[in-house]
């Protein structure tokens, strides 16, 4: 209560002090005006520095004589550094430090990749000698959030801003997170227009400011009418993710067999329009995706057929349990050694996209099947995950609860 009263007393002094200065223009105290003051030191940098970006079709050498850089023999260095000189492609900058009075080259820096920046001294007696620095990188966790207008590219890419990660990297954040959620969420055909996506990922941060997305710690998606969060935790080593109950969010079935990342961005709905169940004529969905991408099993089964089957072209077909039978057709290859009696576990690969048999362009043509009658996968009640170990709950529940807190927006701003 004392230190309250003090701190708003001081509070009112402050204000008042700021209210005087507001009002008359001047400090409420007279400014000394013959404190001497030091002059400013002016710093002069005993070299300068040229940055030159190594060009197309060019070799370290030709770079090397266009900055008056003699005697630098990379090959030698390399092979004392142990790296490849392949390393050096077009687009690396070097950085050339000269000395003002000579003008001579004294240091060359480059970045020769993500982890590792290679510096050149030149000695007294001219020659140079290399040494290889670890680049440093920190990792921190952030929050991204967004809505979702066509799909989950456009969802991140309005959502997630290019200062807190390029494009390259927040597309990286979609493929982890439609991996994350494969058991329950197609990523290519279930956003909607005002779906929402929310995730706690770490970023790795390096000494220069580049930014990479690390991994994916919590989601949550407001998709199809569901919401489903995710959240990893390492039981005994191996880091899953589960549900807010602790269960595992992996089920007997994949959605999709195609990964999300394969998909073709170019996906038109009106020409494989997911049909499921609704005409005799198509009796299953399509997933656009280049010749040669890799087809998964959706579930751990029994291989009933592998081969050639009419308008299906290549097709494998695989009995799962409970009844349920699953169809990849249109491959352009069965992956070797698979045939009727062999045992496939989820997520294998069991062949490749093509357009064999009836098909107007490479697409998997993909059944779910339950006592032989097509279905929507996701139309069936799916079994729950494997629950976490009693003995792990404790640890689990106070992970979770952190990575809520920083899920869930409102929570984050009033935080301390
Ligand atoms: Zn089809």
């Amino acid at each position: 209560m004392h230190l309250r009263s003090s701190r708003f007393i001081l509070a009112v002094l402050v204000l008042g002090f700021a209210l005087s200065f507001a009002v008359r223009g001047q400090w409420p105290w007279t400014r000394l005006s013959d404190v001497p003051t030091a002059h400013p030191i002016v710093v002069t940098l005993p070299f300068r520095e040229v940055r030159d970006t190594l060009q197309r079709g060019e070799t370290v050498s030709t770079l090397f004589a266009r900055q008056g850089i003699s005697g630098l023999d990379l090959g030698a260095l390399a092979r004392t550094l142990q790296l490849d000189p392949r390393r050096f492609r077009a687009g690396m900058v070097f950085s050339v430090r000269r000395d003002v009075n000579t003008d001579e080259p004294t240091h060359v820096e480059v970045r020769a990749s993500d982890e590792q920046r290679l510096r050149f001294i030149r000695t007294s007696s001219g020659s140079w000698e290399g040494e290889a620095i670890p680049v440093r990188w920190r990792t921190d966790t952030i929050r991204v959030a967004g809505g979702i207008e066509t799909s989950m590219y456009d969802a991140v890419d309005r959502g997630v801003s290019a200062a807190t990660l390029d494009r390259g990297e927040r597309i990286r954040m979609v493929y982890d997170l439609a991996e994350v959620n494969e058991h329950s969420v197609d990523f290519s055909r279930d956003p909607q227009p005002g779906d929402r996506f929310a995730a706690v990922v770490e970023r790795m941060v390096s000494e220069d400011g580049e930014m990479r997305f690390g991994r994916i710690l919590a989601s949550s998606l407001s998709i199809a009418g569901k919401d489903l969060k995710a959240f990893a935790f390492a039981d005994g080593g191996r880091a899953a993710f589960y549900d807010a109950d602790g269960k595992a969010l992996k089920r007997a079935f994949l959605v999709a067999p195609v990964a999300f990342r394969h998909i073709s961005s170019g996906f038109s709905r009106a020409r494989f329009h997911p049909v499921l169940g609704r005409t005799r004529r198509h009796e299953g969905v399509d997933y656009a995706a280049n010749t040669g991408t890799p087809v998964r099993a959706a579930g751990d089964g029994i291989v009933v057929r592998a081969g050639r089957a009419g308008g299906y072209g290549n097709l494998v077909e695989i009995r799962h349990r409970n009844g349920v039978t699953t169809r990849y057709g249109h491959l352009s290859r069965i992956a070797s050694g698979l045939r009727a009696g062999v045992r496939v576990s989820q997520a294998q690969e069991i062949g490749k996209v093509g357009s064999t048999g009836l098909a107007t362009g490479p697409h998997l043509h993909y059944e779910f099947r339950i006592e032989g009658v097509a279905r929507d996968p996701k139309s069936i009640k799916s079994d729950a995950g494997a629950p976490l170990a009693r003995s792990s709950m404790d640890e689990f529940e106070r992970d979770r609860d952190v990575l809520m807190r920083l899920l869930d927006r409102t929570t984050l701003a009033s935080a301390r």
